[in-house]
């Protein structure tokens, strides 16, 4: 189903996007890849704001794997509640902390392969990593992403493996992290789950999915 025409709209829509969106933001608060990587954790099923409340409680306590790993499970349930799905969030991020202490030293690594073996952590989450504490090239396929990729026309998967692939040949290496961001950010103000801004969307020219008046 990928054919030119869906090449070049993918190229006119990274370049319409980077234009409206020339900083790219950060949607949750870390110092370090370490805490990055915690907060990804704990953003399963939550906002970035509750995830942003509870880690800066949650790092001031445990700062680093070393002092994670060795938490009592009990205290990091209640640090971690307001997230939601604290019991199991709560021994995520103990079990990644034991990791990053037993196989890395207490540092996090650097390649995919090794970031999913981390409990609690997929290839989103790994993305977010190499991206944003790398500077590695990922493609990070979240709920929106996936949801603006569909209506864009750029693949017709629901599984994220199999968008990803799709997604992956339509945009230069070098760019999956910041189109990843961009379509994301695109997601949440615009091309809204249940309400899709399509009359104002500045993609409407490129988009096979927009609802006319
Ligand atoms: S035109 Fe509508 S469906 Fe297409 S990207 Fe914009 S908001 Fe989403």
């Amino acid at each position: 189903m990928l054919n030119d025409s869906c090449i070049a709209r993918a190229g006119k829509v990274l370049e319409i996007l980077s234009a409206a969106y020339p900083v790219l933001p950060e949607f949750l608060e870390y110092r370090n890849g370490f805490e990055l990587l915690i907060c990804v954790i704990l953003s399963a099923q939550t906002t970035d704001l509750q995830v942003n409340k509870a880690s800066k409680a949650l790092f001031a306590r445990f700062p680093d794997p070393f002092s994670l790993a060795k938490a009592e499970l009990a205290d990091l349930e209640e640090l971690v509640k307001s997230t939601g799905y604290f019991r199991i969030k709560a021994s995520r991020i103990r079990e990644a902390a034991k990791h990053l202490v037993v196989h890395h030293l207490g540092k996090v690594p650097a390649t995919m392969e090794e970031l999913v073996k981390i409990p609690g952590v997929g290839r989103k989450s790994a993305g977010v990593v190499l991206f944003h504490v790398f500077g590695k090239p990922a493609l990070i396929v979240d709920t929106h992403f996936g949801r603006v990729c569909r209506r864009l026309g750029f693949s017709t998967h629901n599984d994220p493996e199999k968008l990803e692939q799709d997604v992956a040949k339509l945009f230069p290496v070098n760019r999956w992290g910041e189109m990843s961001m961009l379509i994301n950010l695109h997601g949440r103000k615009a091309c809204l789950a249940r309400k899709p801004q399509c009359l104002s969307c500045m993609l409407r020219t490129q988009c096979p999915s927009r609802s006319d008046p």
